[in-house]
């Protein structure tokens, strides 16, 4: 595969003069210029921009033999694939020899055909033409020179029908192919003078930016036809939606712009954006099967006060990401407030990307309590990035935003780097720390990395935790996270089931997944003391899981009545607040070593047991 640069190259050092002439499919004869190649100019004068629309008679000097000229016209009329060496002129009139051959090329795509004419500079007057009479060799018969003259006759009246020609060039450049809108080219030619328009005093006008929510699956699932005609369905629906003043434009891909200038009436703007929504909540049907493909549309207004109205199409597309983010198939309005988020986030983007250089992510470390004992069992460890300007910062600032970046596997992978030390550190001092739970991402577990990472740690496998969240595995519970699950049972690493009763399918993925523990999400046990319901639901799940043989963790505990209901209840693991907030390892190491690791007394005597024996 020769690169695309070293292509580039050949046309612009190449020594012979190249051009290409798109011709009239009947006439050989007839063309419009198109393109030439800087040899080109050099020879002939004419620079790329006078020679781009011209007709192919601009090759043609004065000089130029009648005869040699006629040989020429004869040749391109039949297509022939040809070479003459003949006395031409310059753009500036300056007389020079040249070698003149064309090649007819085609275009299979597109049907059309193609001139390709090479040019080369001769030194002298070449030595056979001094004999060589221009066509015929001898003097030509009357008879011969009407033919010729007739032809050229009927050339100069093509000459019409080459500039339909010509429009049709233009036309084609403009639209895009598939769905016969406007295409990039053409919709920034227009964005342009819409925008100098209104800095002359001209009308403001709304940018729509629509974008397909599933056109991927669309054409994985049904196909690239499919895909296609889904295109064209769009295409057609926003033509429909849409009158003669405004601009619809296919950008790319699934990606549509429409240009509307502002009425006097806000609804001329919502309406559309509302319509198009609604239209494609419909199905798409193709070829008997029907799918869904919702839109989201980002709108935004240019008005005359704007600094730089060339920014309506970025604020159409913040506006465009803020109508996904809210869920898709829906429009939002741009807003100055989402011009501060997306600027937020670009700068939270770069940040993330140097923290992990700089490795500014840190554990901190929250306390799992045997409801048994009171005992410490485990820490779990809970990311924070040290941030060198904001501080320390809780996973609610970065996390998604480094999800969206894939670099949580990252973030996961310089977290627990840090472990292996921390846990030294903990055995040398002599406090106990029987072990560690681990946030795990969907990335990091797919990633067959992280095994060889646990076993060369130097860390006890038997002291580890590993928390994944029902998403990770419903999602993912591919081979490379199925292996992975495996070889850390194999290891001895145990398996946490996090935020149990917030994702889908709960019963499902317990079932394939099977983890030893199981984490009730805070979210339920909050309620347990004073909500009969809730109890009623937290009763199941631990019911669910205990006939599993698994140990349950009751999360958010914030309170003594928490922590007498969970463990009334069956929870044999309980976390939260009210034992002690995610701290720093020197934190903990030191509550480790004051409490030589109790930080409950259970069964203390307490109001709520009454209830839960009521309950129970
Ligand atoms: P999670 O795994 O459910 O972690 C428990 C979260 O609940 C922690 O928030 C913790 O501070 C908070 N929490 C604990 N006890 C209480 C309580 O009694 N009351 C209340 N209101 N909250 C409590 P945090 O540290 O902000 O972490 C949030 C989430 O970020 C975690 O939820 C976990 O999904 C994710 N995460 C944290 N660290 C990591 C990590 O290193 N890697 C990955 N992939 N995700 C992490
Ligand atoms: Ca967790
Ligand atoms: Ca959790």
């Amino acid at each position: 595969m020769i690169p695309a640069q070293i292509l580039d190259q050949i046309t612009d050092k190449c020594t012979e003069g190249l051009a290409l002439a798109l011709a009239c499919d009947e006439d050989g004869a007839i063309m419009e210029l198109q393109w030439c190649n800087s040899a080109f100019t050099r020879i002939t004068g004419y620079g790329f921009d006078e020679i781009v629309g011209q007709r192919g008679t601009i090759l043609i000097g004065s000089s130029m033999d009648q005869g040699d000229h006629l040989i020429i016209i004869e040749k391109l009329m039949n297509w022939e694939h040809f070479s003459v060496k003949v006395r031409n002129n310059r753009r500036n009139g300056e007389q020079y020899w040249q070698k003149m051959s064309w090649v007819p090329l085609s275009d299979a795509q597109t049907g059309n055909r193609w001139w390709l004419c090479s040019l080369v500079e001769l030194e002298d007057q070449p030595r056979e033409t001094a004999r060589r009479r221009p066509y015929p060799a001898v003097e030509p018969d009357q008879g011969q020179f009407a033919v010729f003259a007739e032809k050229i006759k009927r050339l100069e009246k093509e000459n019409a029908r080459l500039h339909e020609l010509a429009k049709i060039v233009a036309k084609e450049s403009n639209e895009d192919a598939l769905t016969g809108l406007s295409n990039r080219r053409h919709f920034e030619i227009e964005l342009k003078s819409w925008i100098s328009d209104l800095k002359q005093g001209g009308r403001d006008f709304a940018v729509f930016y629509i974008d397909l929510d599933r056109f991927k699956s669309v054409n994985d699932t049904l196909g690239h036809d499919a895909g296609d005609r889904l295109l064209i369905s769009v295409a057609g629906m926003l033509r429909r939606l849409t009158d003669g003043r405004d601009l619809v434009a296919r950008l790319g891909g699934d990606e549509f712009v429409v240009l509307r200038p502002l009425g006097d009436s806000a609804l001329n703007i919502s309406g559309l954006a509302d319509a198009i929504v609604q239209e494609m909540h419909a199905p798409f049907a193709f070829e008997g099967k029907s799918t869904f493909c919702s839109a989201s549309v980002g709108v935004a207004i240019a008005n005359a006060r704007m600094e730089i109205p060339e920014q309506v199409v970025a604020d159409a597309d913040i506006a465009l990401y803020h109508a996904k983010s809210q869920g898709k198939g829906r429009w939002s309005f741009f807003t100055e407030e989402m011009h501060a988020e997306a600027i937020a986030t670009k700068r939270l983007v770069s940040d993330l990307l140097v923290a992990c250089e700089k490795r500014e992510f840190v554990p901190h470390f929250q306390p799992l309590i045997d409801a048994a004992t009171g005992r410490i069992a485990s820490a779990e460890v809970l990311v924070r990035w040290a941030h060198p300007r904001l501080g320390l910062l809780p996973p609610s600032a970065f996390l998604e935003t480094a999800a969206s970046m894939g670099i949580l596997k990252r973030i996961d992978e310089i977290t627990f780097a840090a472990l292996p030390d921390i846990l030294a550190s903990f055995d040398r001092a002599g406090v106990e720390l029987p072990r560690l739970s681990i946030n795990i991402s969907a990335g990091r577990l797919a990633d067959p990395t992280f095994i060889h990472d646990i076993k060369s740690s130097g860390m006890d496998p038997q002291r580890l935790t590993i928390e994944i969240l029902e998403s990770v595995y419903l999602e993912r519970i591919g081979d490379v996270v199925q292996w992975t699950l495996g070889e850390l049972r194999a290891l001895g690493v145990t398996i946490a089931l996090d935020d149990f009763g917030t994702g889908h399918a709960s019963v499902q993925g317990l079932l394939k997944i099977k983890p030893a523990v199981l984490k009730i999400d805070r979210q339920f046990i909050q309620p347990i003391v004073e909500d009969e319901t809730a109890r009623a639901l937290v009763a199941s799940i631990i019911g669910i899981g205990k006939s599993l043989g698994m140990s349950i963790v009751a999360e958010g505990v914030e309170t003594e009545h928490h922590a007498q209901f969970a463990s009334a209840m069956g929870c044999d693991y309980l976390q939260g607040f009210h034992f002690g907030k995610p701290m720093c390892s020197d934190d903990l190491q030191q509550r480790l070593a004051e409490t030589a690791g109790a930080f409950w007394h259970p069964g203390a005597e307490h109001a709520g047991l009454e209830r839960i024996q009521r309950f129970s």
